[in-house]
């Protein structure tokens, strides 16, 4: 039987994503990082291979056999993110009133000349655009459009080096959600047992669901994750999140896509109807980035991490700090700890009445069932809920509510218990038929042997599909640890 590693009071309910990277992509490494708590891992299929990727994820499933800690996997998809071209010399600085022409064709020519991989850039800005480059530290304005050309000048200079992302807010590209890479990937990820593929840079509902026709075609099941980074994204919020599985803030991008200055407000508005909506979301980019060179994080980042969970966040998620950091182990889990100290705030802080009237049928009898598994936990002081599930369904809406009881979710689908990896609260166990409530019983008396923080006699409050009445749906049931 899988057990997760720290006792039921150090358990941070909220989740940890971190990036792989170099700095962590040895089996023992990876080990380390699931024992400090990350829950998923992500693979940026911006760098590496398909290859170097399987090569990762064997490694991954290889650690996570040794801790016996289900961990998910994420594959991150770059989608239309347009970069610069071959610039021919590197760096180059661009100084304030200095003038650069945007010409075709992936290699500059001269060093005034600057070149997009993104073909119709050229075609697709106008005078009076805004070019930014070097993740938002150069700003160059389009002066003069010409047929075969934009010339700009530079309005915020700094330095800029081949390849870099160019973000241009406002501009409205004809890139297509999905490339031919980000195609490939997607199948990739399908056929290699990937729980979350997320997609960069969506605009519209109807991108997630491109997404989710290649996937379920090549014949996965994964979560899809929407990366909100761009202002369209922020108009059509509401069907992105109603088509997506899950949501990432992505403050990397968005910081550049929109005034800095807005991005709070965006990412509140953004877990709110997360929130409202019952998805889980992942708060993305920059959260520990000093500890990329340090052992301790600064008080702000701190603040950042423990206000995002206050905010609603599932998960928060360590892009460099792990992938190239100094330090990944410490991010880890300085990042688990954070958690811990304010989560006893968060009961109660969030407040989902789940009365989106799509949740109607099964959904709508399940959230009622889990919200009174939980009062009767309260007012027996119960130790424990350990909820049955096949889809993990029970597990997600439990979790919206943030109460701070002790959850086991429990299925005997691999994929189940990994996707709830990524739900606030729940400690996802592999498990045997939950229709069977004898060996469910069983099993939780065994696992409660190994916590420190359970002893016999302790109330558990089961939640469990019904077989014993033809036709009905949830069950719950009290009984005790023996
Ligand atoms: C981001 O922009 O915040 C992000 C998570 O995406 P990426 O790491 O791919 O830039």
């Amino acid at each position: 039987m899988t057990i997760h590693r720290k006792p039921l009071k150090e358990f941070a309910r909220t989740k940890i994503v971190a990036t792989v990277g170099p700095a962590c992509d040895s089996i023992d490494m990876l080990t380390k990082l699931i024992r400090e708590g990350v829950s998923i891992f992500r693979l940026n299929m911006a760098h590496g291979t398909q290859k170097t990727h399987g090569e990762i994820l064997g490694k991954i499933r290889e650690a996570s056999d040794v801790t016996g800690i289900p961990v998910a996997t994420l594959v991150d998809l770059a989608g239309p993110k347009i970069r610069l071209g071959d610039l021919g010399e590197e760096p180059i600085e661009c100084e304030v009133g200095q003038r650069f022409e945007f010409v075709r064709g992936e290699i500059a020519g001269s060093p005034h000349h600057l070149v997009s991989i993104y073909e119709p850039l050229i075609d697709e800005v106008v005078e009076g655009n805004d070019i930014l480059l070097s993740d938002g530290l150069v700003r160059v304005k389009v002066i003069e459009k010409k047929a075969d050309s934009a010339i700009c000048e530079v309005r915020s200079g700094g330095l800029i080096r081949s390849r870099q992302g160019i973000n241009l807010p406002g501009v409205k590209l004809s890139a297509p959600a999905l490339g031919e890479v980000d195609i490939s990937n997607a199948i990739w990820a399908s056929k290699n047992g990937i729980d979350f593929i997320s997609l960069s840079f969506v605009r519209n509902a109807d991108e997630i669901n491109q997404l989710r026709k290649i996937v379920t075609d090549a014949g996965s099941n994964a979560s899809l994750v929407a990366k909100i980074e761009k202002p369209e994204a922020l108009e059509n919020l509401e069907e992105i999140i109603r088509a997506t599985d899950a949501v990432m803030v992505a403050r990397g991008d968005l910081g550049v896509e929109i005034d800095i200055e807005a991005t709070a407000v965006a990412q509140k508005v953004i877990i709110s109807m997360c929130t409202e909506l019952g998805k889980p979301v992942i708060v993305a980019t920059q959260m520990l980035e000093s500890m990329h060179t340090s052992k301790r994080p600064t008080r702000a980042e701190v603040s950042d991490v423990a206000n995002a969970i206050l905010d609603g966040a599932d998960a928060c998620m360590l892009s460099g700090e792990t992938a190239i950091g100094e330090f990944p182990e410490d991010a880890v889990g300085t990042m688990y700890r954070i958690m811990l100290s304010i989560e006893t705030m968060v009961a109660g802080s969030v407040n989902w009445a789940n009365q989106d009237e799509e949740n109607h049928g099964t959904r709508r009898i399940s959230d009622a069932v889990v919200t009174a598994a939980a009062l009767i936990a309260n007012e027996i002081e119960a130790k424990l809920v350990v909820i049955g599930t096949e889809d993990g369904d029970s597990a997600l809406l439990k979790s919206k509510h943030r109460d701070l009881i002790p959850t086991v979710a429990i299925s005997n689908s691999p994929e189940t218990v990994r996707k709830m990896c990524m739900y606030w609260g729940i400690i996802p166990l592999n498990g045997i038929d939950i229709n069977q409530t004898v060996q469910l019983h069983e099993m939780i008396n065994q696992w409660a042997k190994t916590e420190p923080d359970l002893d016999v006699g302790d109330s558990v409050v089961f939640v469990t599909d019904s077989d014993s009445i033809e036709k009905a749906h949830d069950m719950i049931i009290v009984g005790h640890i023996s």
